[in-house]
């Protein structure tokens, strides 16, 4: 069976999301936005986020106001309120530059910073009297100085389905976009229980009824800003699938002994097949 690592999994080195009011210093990373994009420092081939140092001395940047986000180990990720013009050996990338880098635990991090950077820089303005909000020291969250509303960071939930029926499971592919096998997947609608949307989600997209549902593991997903909670389900009844085109291009079931491969490990999707396919589920 495959080594399988959540992207989220960077043991030996630890993910401290408490919030503080630290202050950064030289080894630190600097996350600088524009739009929905993040300035990456270009070497080696590779990508990596800046440094504290680095984005002083070589991009000019006045960090006079930056918010700490997170650390891992010693290290911290702060927020730069901004931006910097593209300087030779500098350009800024979407999230997905996160996925492949390497090494993993900074892939992971830089990823989250980005989820946190963007939902920041979202909140610039308050949602009720457009007025600039600012930036709360003691707590992570944003408040209008004007009305008073104090916003804190929004995750999407989102459920992954396994659905089983004896040996087989059953593997879908969407209609646009990622191309490659999937489960049963979909957000989780306001007044809604996690299985509540397990069962809903199931019957739109393939129209089929589950039973026994169990849950497995999750995955903060910064890609979507999303949190997926993964759960396994067998099939109540009638094996037909229906699948809900708009969404879906496929959906099939598969033997536990004909599972495609992917070489995508880091997912709980793919997580969820492998134990699967391995038996460590049923
Ligand atoms: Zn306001």
């Amino acid at each position: 069976m495959a080594v399988i690592n959540l992207f989220q999994d960077i043991h030996p080195h630890l993910y401290h999301v408490e919030f503080s009011d630290k202050k950064p210093s030289g080894a630190d990373y600097v996350c600088i936005l524009r739009k929905d994009m993040l300035l990456l420092e270009e070497r080696d081939g590779g990508i990596s986020l800046p440094r504290f140092d680095t984005v002083r001395s070589v991009l000019s940047v006045v960090c006079e106001d930056l918010t700490y986000l997170f650390s891992v180990d010693g290290i911290s990720f702060f927020l730069s309120l901004r931006t910097a013009d593209e300087a030779g050996g500098f350009g800024y990338h979407p999230i997905f530059a996160f996925r492949e880098l390497k090494p993993e635990w900074l892939g992971f991090a830089g990823a989250t910073a980005f989820q946190l950077a963007l939902w920041y820089s979202s909140r610039r303005y308050c949602g009720r009297c457009a007025s600039l909000t600012t930036h709360k020291t003691d707590e992570r969250a944003v408040v209008c100085p004007k009305c008073g509303l104090i916003e804190y960071p929004k995750i999407a939930p989102v459920v992954i389905v396994g659905i089983v029926d004896g040996d087989r499971i059953l593997l879908t592919k969407y209609a646009a976009g990622y191309n490659r096998y999937a489960l049963v997947a979909g957000f989780v609608e306001i007044g809604e229980t996690l299985e509540d949307a397990v069962r809903r989600e199931v019957m739109e997209e393939v129209g089929l009824q589950v039973k026994n549902i169990r849950y497995y593991k999750s995955q903060p997903w910064a890609f979507s800003g999303s949190l997926l909670s993964g759960f396994f389900a067998d099939l109540d009844g009638d094996d037909t699938i229906r699948v809900d085109e708009k969404e879906l291009a496929e959906g099939k079931w598969f033997h536990r002994n004909d599972i495609p491969t992917d070489g995508n490990t880091m997912s709980l999707t793919w997580t969820m097949v492998e134990a699967f396919r391995s038996g460590e589920v049923f």
